[in-house]
């Protein structure tokens, strides 16, 4: 009998995933940083100067700009990018809201454009929002599944608008062989400690554009690295000492641990594919359960998480209802995932305010019905990547969820209609 209506669960020890991994050589290098007493690096130099050379190295873009958050590296973007008040981005309405919010610091309205049936940016409906106010377009790589970006890169060229990626669910996520971030004019990361390369409060921008970079530095590092870093024969050099009002410099202990990460990341991609299609098999065995993002020949998700769609036609009490299941047999990772609500459904969306802007109207302009449909029907787990030294705890992990799935599977009876 499930857990749920009384019985003993599948795991007498829940289960959830363990991240970040505390690889003792990450931690060798915090204190390590803490020995020297380096706890501000003012210019680009030590840990920042590696993991940013790490990072365009990677990506094979010019620039990367270590910064505070992944929040501060959208910011960062779209202020390079000249957004300013009064200007419009399309932005994806099924997001995590902050890959949107700090243009109400611009003064910016951020227009909301649906997803389509697997969480990505849908430039059909964003094709209908274009106006003469529209200057750029953000998208996010949900869950770590990158948006088809041949049709966006397609839609921005076309109308001739900027593009910044949010690549906070992706790192290391590619759309036919090329990394997500270097689709446009920049890329956002974040190193929050949930993310994929976690620092615990850190973020990355990346560009190939010389001047979104010194612009970059120019909101959030000033005097030493503004000063040395942007080009001198460049407008607003003569800014660099002051900056423009913002510090957004990373933590170095933040870099410290997350700096030998920036190595793995390939190999932790390609280890989540088979995790990903090893949870997808446990989960479709049970009826009503689908996986809506898995990995195509062209888009291969990072797997930040795996989402799962529950039908409510076939799963009596839906997706709430399985994931309680689910939970209560022991894996406290299965996840409901309320920090992603679409956008519309936050006042600052419906009745936006800034310091630097008056606000007509609201950034809900039409229906969105499939970023509302995907809040309500999907649940997400976090898929292993078999880091060094951890085989054994991450394959306890995938067993634990295939164990749960299968008596889940068995117990199809107590859940469907
Ligand atoms: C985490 C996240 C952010 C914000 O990153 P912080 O480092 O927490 O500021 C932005 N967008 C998405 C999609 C995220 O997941």
């Amino acid at each position: 009998m499930l857990a749920a209506d009384g019985g003993a669960p599948a795991l007498a020890t829940p289960v959830g995933y363990p991240w970040p991994k505390r690889d003792p050589r990450w931690i060798d290098r915090v204190v390590a940083q803490v020995t020297a007493g380096n706890l501000s690096i003012y210019d680009r130099s030590g840990v920042v100067e590696e993991i940013e050379d790490a990072w365009s190295a990677l990506h094979g873009v010019e620039h990367s700009l270590a910064v505070s958050s992944g929040t501060s590296a959208l910011h960062s973007a779209f202020y390079a990018l000249g957004i300013g008040p009064g200007d419009e981005v399309l932005v994806p309405a099924y997001t995590f809201f902050a890959t949107a919010v700090p243009l109400f610091q611009l003064g910016a309205v951020p227009v909301l454009v649906d997803c389509d049936v697997r969480g990505s940016f849908d430039c059909g409906h964003a094709e209908s929002l274009v106006g003469p106010r529209t200057s750029a377009v953000v998208v996010t790589h949900m869950w770590g599944l990158p948006c088809a970006m041949d049709q966006v890169v397609a839609f921005t060229s076309r109308h001739g608008l900027g593009l910044v990626e949010d690549c906070s669910h992706a790192h290391g996520a590619t759309f036919n062989g090329q990394l997500v971030g270097t689709f446009g004019d920049a890329g956002a990361w974040s190193m929050q400690t949930q993310k994929l390369i976690a620092g615990g409060e850190a973020g990355m921008m990346a560009t190939r554009s010389r001047d979104v970079y010194d612009r970059a530095q120019l909101l959030g590092h000033f005097n030493k690295r503004a000063q040395a870093e942007m080009d001198p024969s460049g407008d607003l050099h003569r800014y660099a000492d002051t900056g423009t009002g913002l510090k957004y410099r990373a933590h170095p202990l933040a870099l410290a641990f997350a700096v030998g990460q920036v190595a793995h990341l390939p190999d932790w991609i390609q280890a989540k594919q088979t995790s990903a299609e090893r949870l997808r098999t446990a989960f479709e065995q049970v009826p009503g359960v689908s996986v809506v993002t898995r990995s195509t020949g062209e888009r291969i998700s990072a797997h930040y998480a795996l989402l799962l769609a529950v039908d409510a036609d076939v799963i009596h009490g839906g997706r709430d209802r399985l994931a309680d299941v689910i939970q209560r047999e022991g894996i406290e990772d299965l996840d409901v995932p309320r920090a992603t609500s679409p956008l519309q459904t936050y006042e600052i969306f419906r009745s936006p305010i800034s310091p630097v802007h008056t606000y007509t109207g609201s950034s809900v302009r039409s229906e969105l019905p499939r970023s509302t449909a995907l809040s309500q029907d999907t649940m997400k787990i976090s898929v292993p990547c078999f880091p060094a030294g951890y085989h054994a705890e991450d394959e306890h992990y995938l067993r634990s969820v295939e164990l749960v799935l299968e008596k889940v599977a068995e117990s199809t009876e107590a859940l469907t209609r």
